[in-house]
């Protein structure tokens, strides 16, 4: 491809779509550049309410906007963490919370690992991993993780949000920032004589030319997967979740800034906080229950059995394609790939697809030099968020229903993840392993300790035995006091929230 490219079209108005165009129209200014954004007015967005990790931060911070400005347009929640709730039946482990780390941990994770190696080998301490985590605090307290300026430590931290609200507002930015926007709907994408997109048909009867094309259409993946017949890489022996049911409730004026991920029989619910709704979501699988009856326990979980509140169904693949980047054409968002919103990656993986395609494009002085790399980089990262959604069901110890005995003795889990466990179960330090198996490149060591601590992966109760005072080193009082007095520089969840729409 040393093709002379200066008229970049993206297909899609999605959330990846919006993101895509804000970050090239912010890394190409003045680059000669022309960005056209297509979207089809007839076909929706996926977008629920959504919960993103902390690099949508970064995003906005690259584009120049404060989470002042766009929180309340979005009607954005802050968010620190994920509690998941049911999905081990190990006393002292039915729920564990997935914190997001900042630089205070670096005081605390010691106290974790030292105890979760020891427990592991059957000394009698605190390996739960929510006590460590100020994250875990700030969620228990429903405080907002914005510190005072004084305060000298990072705190790293997502959102939750109305995607529809978001995708509006990112296209405001983006339009100001002289990205084109058109109205159609593509009907057919015309190939040249080397294999490359030349032009998108639309239902308008026009043609919309481009030398290099994004595609953000979705699930449908119109131009990467359909017209370039790139092939889909299915997840669905390891994931089995292939359907949503969406169902909003009441909002509560001071929510805990986390994300509450609950097991169910087939499958599990989100509980994201917006100020303007709780945003609910049963994803489940299809080969286990069918859509009325999934619709039917999420109504019973949320006490909604009576209530007429409409839900959305959706469908939705997971897998990833073989390569993100072909020929003139760049695959970002639902496109090139999704693995079940569990973590709540996917927005994460747009950003890091688009970062890192400007990154290589430019090195290779805008031409296809290291495409190759690309697309290997981003499919390692999609296989390790993989690995680490697959280690949660594997690792569930549910036996009420065959969905969840199916996943709990899943033998079609990669190499990589059977040695993780493998090492896990033998009392090993993970971390060496971790970064052996490049499983690390995603969720830092210290979620997969959190991850496999907090299901309850010990020695039962009645193995352990006391330990001696060096194994007792921490004191879990003085950990405790020590992120108490922390929580202390931050202001209520529902006081930033009202700071925020003043
Ligand atoms: C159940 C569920 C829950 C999720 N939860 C989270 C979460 O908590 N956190 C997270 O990070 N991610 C989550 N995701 C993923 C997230 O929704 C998507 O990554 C994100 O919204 C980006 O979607 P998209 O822009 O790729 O696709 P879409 O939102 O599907 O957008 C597709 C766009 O393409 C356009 N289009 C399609 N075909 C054509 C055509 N022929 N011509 C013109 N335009 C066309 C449509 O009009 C639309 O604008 C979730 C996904 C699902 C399914």
């Amino acid at each position: 491809m040393n093709r002379d490219i200066k008229n970049i079209v993206i297909l899609g108005g999605g959330t990846a779509g919006w993101i895509t165009a804000n970050l090239m129209a912010v890394k190409w200014e003045g680059q000669g550049f022309n960005i056209t954004l297509v979207e089809s007015p007839n076909i929706g967005i996926i977008g629920v309410g959504e919960g993103s990790t902390p690099p949508l931060k970064h995003f906005f911070d690259e584009i120049g906007v404060d989470e002042t400005e766009w929180m309340k347009e979005c009607d954005a929640t802050y968010k620190v963490g994920i509690t998941f709730p049911d999905w081990s039946t190990k006393p002292g482990f039915k729920a564990y919370f997935h914190p997001f780390f900042s630089e205070l941990d670096q005081f605390t994770i010691p106290a974790f690992l030292h105890n979760n190696l020891l427990r592991r080998k059957g000394v009698d301490l605190e390996g739960h991993p929510n006590p460590f985590f100020l994250a875990w605090e700030l969620a228990e307290q429903r405080l907002a993780p914005v510190a005072p300026p004084n305060f000298p430590f990072e705190i790293s931290y997502g959102y939750h949000f109305d995607s529809g609200l978001l995708g509006r507002y990112l296209q405001k930015v983006a339009e100001g920032r002289g990205v084109k926007y058109k109205q159609a709907t593509v009907i057919d994408v015309v190939l040249d004589e080397e294999g490359f997109i030349d032009y998108l048909k639309t239902d308008q009867a026009d043609m919309i030319k481009g030398d290099f094309f994004v595609d953000s259409t979705g699930f449908s993946s119109q131009l990467l997967q359909r017209a370039l017949e790139v092939p889909f890489i299915s997840f669905e022996d390891t994931l089995f979740n292939d359907s949503a049911v969406v169902l909003p409730t009441d909002p509560e004026e001071n929510p805990t800034p986390q994300t509450i991920s609950t097991a169910l029989k087939y499958g599990w619910v989100w509980k994201i906080p917006l100020t303007s709704r709780f945003s609910n979501g049963y994803v489940y699988s299809s080969k286990y229950v069918n859509d009325d009856d999934a619709e039917t326990e999420m109504r019973e979980h949320l006490g909604l059995l009576d209530s007429d509140v409409e839900s959305r169904r959706l469908k939705f693949k997971i897998g990833r394609v073989r390569e993100h980047w072909v020929k003139n054409c760049l695959a970002v968002g639902l496109s090139q790939g999704f693995v079940e919103p569990l973590e709540a990656t996917a927005i994460a993986m747009v950003q890091l697809t688009v970062f890192r395609f400007i990154e290589f494009f430019n090195n290779g002085d805008h031409t296809d030099k290291y495409r190759g790399e690309f697309n290997d980089f981003v499919s390692a990262r999609f296989d390790a968020v993989k690995d680490y959604i697959v280690c949660h069901y594997r690792i569930n110890s549910r036996t009420d229903t065959d969905y969840w005995i199916d996943n709990g003795t899943n033998e079609r889990i990669t190499r990589s993840l059977r040695e993780i466990l493998t090492s896990w179960k033998a009392g090993n330090d993970i971390i060496d392993e971790l970064k052996r198996q490049n499983l690390d490149t995603y969720f830092p060591d210290t979620s997969w300790n959190c991850l496999l601590a907090g299901k309850g992966m010990y020695p039962m109760q009645e193995q352990l035995r006391p330990g001696n005072e060096l194994a007792h080193k921490y004191k879990m009082e003085e950990i405790e006091k020590f992120l108490k007095s922390c929580a202390l520089n931050f202001p209520s969840h529902k006081d930033q929230l009202a700071k925020l729409r003043h």
